[in-house]
């Protein structure tokens, strides 16, 4: 895989866990407060530079600049929808594009954050998919999503500066192939000198790679989702290639197994797709599927694009299928839409490749 920033010799300081900040100043020959200073400045404050970090001297500022880095994302573009919702296309040192989803609510402020450029795992019905995989993001570009995405909102929104308050791992990307890197990020996000991030409010979302579903539960404390999308294998295996690896026997078990909080649940999103998993016998099917697991079913309507084949469902089939599963004791909601008018919904991340050929088309 190709992985540009991985490989790069610099040390970049903007993934690095606290004590790894620390061993590295201190090699520099900094008394231990310096890493505490450059650490709230990376994480706190979001800093892009070594010059913004004016607590510094001028001399150690122009070190740090020459043996590290500072893995950054510029904003490329901004889309606002009617509705809200505001699409971040970000711009890859590498020249390669990567969209977060912000959508705000009266109560709460969510990014919708991603982990990977395009995403190799296939699925038919995601526009992501049609990209590929061009490489994972490395923990620092998937922290400068929510660091830029809370400058941005500071500075557009005068009315309105409340930082993110909810983060979901739903963008382009399997983040269970870019296990470390995830992993890396929310630790720093959750770091008590940094943004002190709120593990509840951070939900991370698998096509259902079960070894890295036991993964999650036993090295994170944050919430999962899954994306079931089928009701019986040979429907997932049609949608969902994955489903030929790890069919739903072995999801499901791994749910069942998952380490859950007092009060947590596991989220699973289905995605409504007229005519291949709308009746009531697959609602039927997915009551008997979860049967045991603390469950929150999230029904996605399905968001067309020209170039696929699959059909949203009718909202009253969409609420025939809810009360189904309410009915047996589930909970189950119907997702609202949003940010359709400018792709930004659930499966419609798929900002085209490589910044540069665009830019010469
Ligand atoms: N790759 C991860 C997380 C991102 S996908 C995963 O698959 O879980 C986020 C969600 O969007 C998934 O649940 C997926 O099933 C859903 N999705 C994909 N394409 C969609 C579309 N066109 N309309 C509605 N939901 C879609
Ligand atoms: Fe990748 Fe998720 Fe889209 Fe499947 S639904 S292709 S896993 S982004």
């Amino acid at each position: 895989m190709d992985q540009p920033s991985d490989t790069n010799a610099t040390p970049d300081l903007r993934g690095m866990s606290r004590d790894a900040l620390a061993d590295f100043i201190s090699r520099l020959g900094q008394k231990p407060f310096r890493a505490r200073q450059i650490f709230a400045w990376l994480h706190r404050r979001g800093a892009r530079s070594f010059d913004e970090m004016t607590d510094l001297s001028l001399e150690l500022r122009q070190r740090l600049a020459a043996t590290a880095r500072l893995s950054a994302m510029d904003v490329d573009e901004v889309q606002i929808s009617s509705d809200g919702t505001r699409k971040f296309r970000f711009r890859t040192v590498d020249d390669h594009f990567v969209e977060a989803v912000f959508m705000p609510e009266t109560d709460r402020r969510t990014l919708c954050v991603s982990t990977q450029i395009g995403c190799p795992m296939g699925c038919a019905f995601c526009r992501t998919a049609r990209l590929g995989l061009t490489r994972n993001l490395t923990a620092g570009e998937i922290l400068a999503q929510i660091y830029e995405v809370n400058r941005a909102v500071a500075a557009i929104d005068e009315s309105d500066k409340r930082a993110l308050t909810n983060l979901v791992f739903m963008g382009m990307g399997e983040p269970f192939l870019n296990f470390d890197n995830l992993t890396n990020a929310l630790a720093l996000l959750q770091d008590d000198a940094g943004l002190n991030f709120s593990r509840r409010h951070i939900t991370v979302s698998t096509s259902g790679i079960v070894p890295m579903i036991d993964r999650f539960g036993a090295e994170t404390d944050n919430k999962l989702a899954i994306s079931l999308n089928a009701s019986t294998d040979a429907q997932r295996d049609a949608l969902m290639p994955v489903n030929r690896r790890y069919p739903l026997a072995d999801l499901v078990a791994a749910c069942r197994r998952f380490p859950l909080r007092q009060g947590r649940r596991i989220t699973f999103e289905y995605v409504l797709l007229d005519g291949l998993n709308d009746t009531l016998d697959d609602a039927r099917r997915v009551i008997a599927l979860l049967r045991g697991i603390e469950a929150k079913v999230n029904l996605i309507p399905y968001n067309e694009s020209p170039d696929l084949p699959f059909r949203s469902v009718p909202m009253e089939r969409a609420e025939a299928f809810r009360d189904h599963l309410l009915r047996a004791g589930l909970v189950a909601v119907i997702r609202k839409n949003r940010g359709r008018d400018i792709l930004a919904a659930c499966g419609q991340l798929a900002a085209q490749g490589i910044a540069r050929d665009q830019a010469t088309n």
